[in-house]
């Protein structure tokens, strides 16, 4: 499976699954229509499935106009979002399965940005190979989806889910918002070396417009504050020794920042 990666608006990823042998595509959180046709007419793939994390404009405006063009196209979502995604067809929770081609995706509820998210992770078909997460506005690079719907202790609950899968799984988070994250992340672990190699390694990056995303989960569990509640270090900045609580006040930090 080759996964490509489409910006479009200020700072927002739409990832297109592709495969060749198959000549088909999935698309996971279209956030407009045109860029992705643009895509998926130079590798002359049908569209067969559109993968949506959750309900926002930003990750579902492109759906309407994708059906018009590919009517056979399916339509998923997480079943909490059951009237809140244009077009959707199959109402997933957690622990469903979905296919793409021969690929088999795990459907994850990891609520906390909204009531309703939810994640597709396809896990290593060989050895070798990392797994894929597709989280939408849940883990970003250096940082997390702000709680619209949920509540800390959801997010946490959410986040130990995606904790667990192995540290090589390739996470493609629907934002580039890196550098901003890794800014306010040092002002949280200002003592974690990897944080600041990471924060020069971004800044040097960004500087020369190259992606940041897809991350991986091994780097985000040294280096992402929202996935260390559990860490001394991090607690000790926010003057709680409760997981919830400090996840919550990071957080709250990271609001105001
Ligand atoms: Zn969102
Ligand atoms: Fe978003």
């Amino acid at each position: 499976m080759e996964i490509i990666r489409i910006p479009v608006l200020a700072d927002n990823y739409i990832f297109l699954m592709l495969d060749l042998d198959r000549k088909i595509a999935a698309v996971v959180d279209p956030a407009e229509a045109a860029p992705v046709l643009v895509e998926l007419a130079r590798h002359q793939v049908k569209l067969v499935a559109i993968f949506n994390t959750h309900h926002h404009g930003d990750h579902v405006g492109g759906n309407k106009e994708l059906m018009v063009v590919f009517p056979d196209v399916c339509v998923y979502g997480g079943v909490e979002d059951r009237g809140r995604i244009p077009g959707q067809q199959v109402y997933l929770a957690d622990g469903d399965r979905v296919q793409f081609g021969d690929q088999i995706g795990e459907v994850l509820f990891i609520p906390g940005h909204t009531r309703a998210h939810i994640a597709y992770y396809f896990p290593p078909v060989e050895i070798n190979v990392p797994g894929e997460l597709f989280c939408g506005d849940t883990i970003f690079a250096g940082g997390c989806g702000r709680l619209f719907e949920g509540t800390p202790a959801q997010m946490v609950g959410s986040m130990t889910k995606l904790r667990q899968l192995p540290d090589n799984t390739r996470i493609w988070c629907a934002h580039e918002y890196t550098l901003g994250n890794l800014k306010f992340a040092i002002t949280v672990d200002p003592d974690n070396q990897e944080l600041q190699q990471r924060l020069v390694d971004v800044t040097d990056a960004r500087s020369n417009l190259i992606p940041t995303v897809p991350t991986f989960l091994g780097i985000e569990k040294r280096t992402n504050p929202f996935l260390r509640w559990d860490v001394a270090a991090l607690q000790s900045s926010v003057a709680s020794n409760d997981a919830i609580e400090t996840f919550a006040r990071i957080r709250g930090r990271k609001d105001q920042f």
